[in-house]
């Protein structure tokens, strides 16, 4: 069975929690969403974003080039928005293979996802958990579990807000697990934004779901979806 790339971009080509302009420039050129940036390409990238982040310093009256600790930040602030914090922004997701849901009519659900972010206004890290569900319809399909934890990857590793970042996971999901009646996504995250400047407050966690189809209309389906959270998170 074949590999099946999905357009499940949802938000503009530059925005934050958008793919990268360069990303998405090559799409247009090579006329497939099937493409990736060379390791020369994100190189360049990173050498560009470094010297922008050694003028961000200079304006912050920081004598970088001097302090040994400081030296090479530029560069390595750079290189880990663009391998780790950002990376979604940088790579498409990957093909994804789904297999017939040979007659199972159930939910479909990963609880505890870990998820790493940052937010778009203020570029602190979002920490927390994601469940994810979904229910095959009759001609439905289903995924391999870890695509869920590579989908959470790739929203999650660029600038979001959480609200919209629940929306984009959804999304995603609703247009890969072909034929589904139904998909439940629900975050529960701190931000780091909150705790560590503006209120400083500690402890606080937002929670967001967005719900479709089933988990939507019918109470027992989504009330079924919470419990196996709660069941999970008590299991762990
Ligand atoms: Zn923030």
């Amino acid at each position: 069975m074949s590999k099946k790339t999905y357009n499940v971009e949802s938000t503009n080509s530059g925005f934050a929690n958008g793919i990268s302009t360069h990303l998405a420039n090559k799409i247009t050129k090579e006329g497939t969403i099937d493409v990736e940036l060379s390791a020369n390409e994100k190189e360049e990238i990173i050498i560009e974003a470094a010297e922008a982040f050694g003028q961000f310093l200079d304006a912050l009256g920081v004598d970088w080039r001097n302090d040994p600790n400081s030296s090479d930040t530029p560069r390595r602030v750079a290189k880990a928005y663009v391998n780790d914090l950002w990376k979604g922004r940088f790579e498409a997701l990957p093909g994804i293979t789904a297999f017939p849901s040979d007659g199972y009519d159930g939910i479909v659900q990963e609880s505890g996802i870990p998820l790493t972010s940052m937010c778009s206004h203020h570029h602190q890290t979002i920490t927390g958990r994601v469940s994810i569900a979904y229910i095959p319809g009759p001609n439905g399909k289903v995924v391999g579990l870890s695509k869920l934890n590579r989908i959470v990857e790739h929203f999650g590793r660029r600038g979001a807000i959480q609200e919209q970042l629940t929306v984009a996971i959804h999304d995603a999901v609703a247009t890969i697990c072909e034929g589904n009646v139904g998909v439940a996504v629900q975050i529960d995250a701190t931000h780091n934004c909150v705790s560590c400047r503006g209120t400083k407050h500690q402890g606080a966690s937002m929670q967001t779901a967005k719900l479709s189809g089933n988990f939507k209309q019918d109470s027992n389906i989504r009330n079924e979806f919470f419990t196996n959270i709660s069941i999970a998170s008590r299991n762990n």
